[in-house]
């Protein structure tokens, strides 16, 4: 049996496919999935106040906050991620993204004064986590978290935990962007695509047993004067991510998958594409424009590219 559902959540489109050995397992497991992305969105969402990140958010610097043991986990991931990507990944990015705007209602090119400010703010060396416990806490006054990068992927890790619970054999899970795919049943072709037109595929990559991101600087972005700035910010400048990059990132678990995809769009091909040999099981493709209005695809050295 098989069974799929499309829903939005988390900010964006979600579509579960299961397999099972009868109707009523397949049922429960796409309702099992939907059911663990909205419990992440209820821990991690910064878009509404009753969640434990938001909590966080709040809180007094030096203050310890129990946000539960998902999300301290996610917050460990996330600065490891960080360190991985020499802070091109940075879970405290929040005022950044509002100060460009992002988060409404005016958007502006910041001054140099406030830019210099808000990145003060910024610094994944500034949230401390203590996973043991469940908590984390934030350690300067005005510092906020955003788990924007990393958390569709978690969610779609505890998504399949969820069905295999429910008695799914297989499944496809995809949320906005980020796919992950288990059993023998699924085949499922991934497309990676052009940065610049989106419904254009680069190429097709064949997905078993694992997780794929893909991030860019064209999925979504601001318009001021005339000129485009995407929503993936550089931490260590404060100005978002120049030119029309995409970075697809194959990996055995979805929220590293995640989260390694917008690093490599930060860090770009050289220095993106050295992060991605070099943690274990992970292979990726950079899209990168040619600088005659095509793109080159630069892929990890096990990359499968097909030809
Ligand atoms: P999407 O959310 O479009 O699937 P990503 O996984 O690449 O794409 O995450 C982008 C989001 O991550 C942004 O909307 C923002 O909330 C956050 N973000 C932006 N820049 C960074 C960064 N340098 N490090 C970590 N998170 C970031
Ligand atoms: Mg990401």
């Amino acid at each position: 049996m098989e069974t799929a559902q499309v829903r939005y959540v988390m900010g964006t489109t979600a579509t579960v496919r299961a397999w099972a050995p009868d109707s009523t397992r397949v049922g429960a497991a796409v309702e099992a999935a939907f059911a663990a992305f909205a419990r992440v969105d209820q821990q991690m969402s910064t878009w509404r106040d009753d969640s434990n990140l938001s909590e966080l958010n709040r809180s007094e610097p030096g203050q310890w906050v129990a946000v539960g043991p998902d999300v301290s986990r996610v917050l460990a991931a996330a600065k490891e991620v960080a360190r991985l990507s020499d802070g091109a990944f940075d879970p405290t990015i929040l005022p950044l993204v509002r100060l460009w705007g992002f988060r409404g209602p005016e958007v502006a090119v910041p001054d140099s004064g406030s830019l210099a400010t808000v990145l003060s703010l910024v610094g994944h060396d500034l949230l401390e986590v203590d996973e043991p416990e469940g908590r984390a806490r934030l350690r300067a006054a005005g510092m906020e978290v955003d788990l924007g990068g990393i958390a569709k992927g978690w969610a779609l890790d505890r998504g399949k935990e969820a069905m295999q619970a429910a008695g799914a054999t297989g499944g496809v899970l995809d949320l906005g962007g980020n796919i992950l795919v288990f059993g023998p049943e699924p085949s499922r072709q991934v497309g990676i695509v052009n940065p610049t037109l989106e419904n254009e595929l680069l190429a097709t990559v064949p997905v078993v047993e694992s997780a794929v991101a893909t991030s860019g600087q064209y999925e979504r972005f601001l318009t001021i004067g005339g000129r485009q700035y995407g929503h993936i910010l550089d931490p260590r400048t404060g100005w978002p991510v120049e030119g029309k990059v995409s970075a697809t990132v194959i990996a055995p678990g979805a929220m590293i998958a995640d989260a390694l995809a917008t690093a490599a769009v930060v860090l770009g091909p050289d220095r993106g594409l050295k992060m991605l040999e070099e943690a274990p099981d992970v292979e990726g493709v950079l899209a990168v424009a040619d600088g005659r209005g095509g793109f080159v695809l630069m892929p990890t050295s096990g990359f499968l590219l097909p030809r």
